[in-house]
């Protein structure tokens, strides 16, 4: 699973919450904000530009309430970022060159294996643009080197 070199939305921050808030101040949050952005909610003289701008941003926080407003999406993201912020803190994950990795004809991807029996894998078109690769089993991340 490639982690890729875009960073994942700040979902908290959709819904101008933080991660120390309670389910049910995110919930009081996320109403808040769709009811304000709803598409049905909107006046009609808003201008075209100003209106699609509305329904993204409603697509947005109804994204970032699917992910928090669901108890176990809600625990997996917030380990996500947890790790996100474990591979900055931590320099010593393994940096790897693509062509110490092995090619992998079938599956047509890079694939490495990672130390706790897993497998570090990723496609060629991604590793244009993806640096960061985690392990399929454990949590470790593995830095490709071009
Ligand atoms: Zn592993």
């Amino acid at each position: 699973m490639a982690l890729g070199g875009v960073k994942q939305k700040d979902w908290y921050k959709v819904l101008g919450a933080q991660p120390s808030d309670s389910p049910a101040e995110l919930k009081r949050k996320y109403q808040k904000l769709a009811l304000l952005y709803h598409p049905d909610k909107q006046e009609a003289d808003v201008a075209a530009g100003e209106a699609e701008e509305r329904v993204q941003r409603f697509i947005e926080i109804d994204q970032a309430w699917k992910i928090l407003g669901n108890e176990e999406t809600k625990k997996e993201y917030d380990l996500q970022q947890r790790g996100d912020n474990l591979t900055k803190e931590w320099p010593l994950h393994e940096q790897i060159y693509l062509e110490d990795m092995s090619w992998n004809e079938d599956k047509q991807v890079y694939t490495l294996s990672c130390r706790c029996g897993g497998n570090y894998s990723v496609s060629r078109s991604e590793t244009k643009d993806v640096s960061l690769v985690c392990c399929d089993t454990c949590s470790l991340v593995i830095e490709i080197l071009h």
